[in-house]
């Protein structure tokens, strides 16, 4: 029988000024809804999202104090998955 292969998928917020994925204030939760917002944020055609370099230095850092190996390339894809009542599917 072969060893089971378990995969996880681990979400951490991090404390930064901006967005994951632009730079928008990442204040958000203390805003009025949909003020902190930007075509990246919106998913909008064309839009091109830039890694948050202060976030990525924090989950290594972050990372390394678990011990944990940290892979020497990472890499981001954008999903969009299909909500009924989300047309633009973000
Ligand atoms: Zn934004």
């Amino acid at each position: 029988m072969p060893d089971p292969v378990i995969g996880l998928e681990i979400h951490l917020a991090i404390r930064t000024k901006s967005k994951m994925f632009c730079g928008c204030s990442a204040e958000s939760f203390a805003s009025e809804p949909n003020v902190h917002t930007c075509p990246v944020c919106l998913g909008l055609p064309g839009s091109l999202p830039v890694t948050n370099e202060a976030a990525l230095r924090k989950a290594v850092r972050f990372s390394l104090a678990l011990n944990c190996r940290v892979p020497e390339l990472t890499q981001f894809h954008r999903k969009h998955y299909f909500y009924p009542d989300a047309p633009k599917n973000y």
